[in-house]
């Protein structure tokens, strides 16, 4: 099978730099799955597990937003904030989640605060993201 380079930076770092088979992401479109030589492209991404192939292996990295863009000789992932299992504070996204899960249960009681509702959906978004990948389970 043929392999591309594959980045993953977020403003603060390089989270990942390898050759890979395949990716899987989830673009605001969908789940899109890209191999070597595809055509190029940007696009958005959402908050959720991205999956990597490479010689045999499956790894999974919590993304959470920015976009995809494919290139000619690699593929980019520039995303908000990123991280590999083990790099994962599993107790830090349990809080973070208990947090985001009371905010929206007052934005919810108080049904008049849209920007604090979404703020609260995308927190505990970016929470079960990290729980599931650090835990392995999707
Ligand atoms: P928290 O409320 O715990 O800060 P958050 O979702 O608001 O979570 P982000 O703004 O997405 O955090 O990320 C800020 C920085 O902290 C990024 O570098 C991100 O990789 C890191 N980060 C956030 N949560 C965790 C975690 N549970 N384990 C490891 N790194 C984390």
């Amino acid at each position: 099978m043929s392999t591309y380079l594959l980045e993953i930076v977020t403003p603060e770092r390089k989270v990942f730099e390898q050759q890979v088979d395949m990716i899987s992401v989830k673009g605001v479109e969908g789940e899109l799955g890209i191999l070597a030589n595809h055509i190029p492209l940007v696009t958005p991404l959402q908050i959720g597990p991205m999956k990597i192939k490479e010689g045999g292996r499956e790894h999974w990295i919590a993304v959470h937003g920015g976009f995809v863009e494919v290139r000619k000789d690699k593929v980019v992932v520039l995303a908000e904030s990123a991280e590999l299992p083990d790099d994962i504070d599993v107790e830090r996204a349990k809080a973070a989640k208990a947090r985001a899960e009371q905010r929206l249960a007052i934005a919810q009681r108080s049904k008049q605060d849209s920007v604090d509702f979404r703020r609260a959906e995308l927190s505990l978004h970016r929470a079960v993201t990290r729980i599931k990948v650090s835990q392995r389970q999707w």
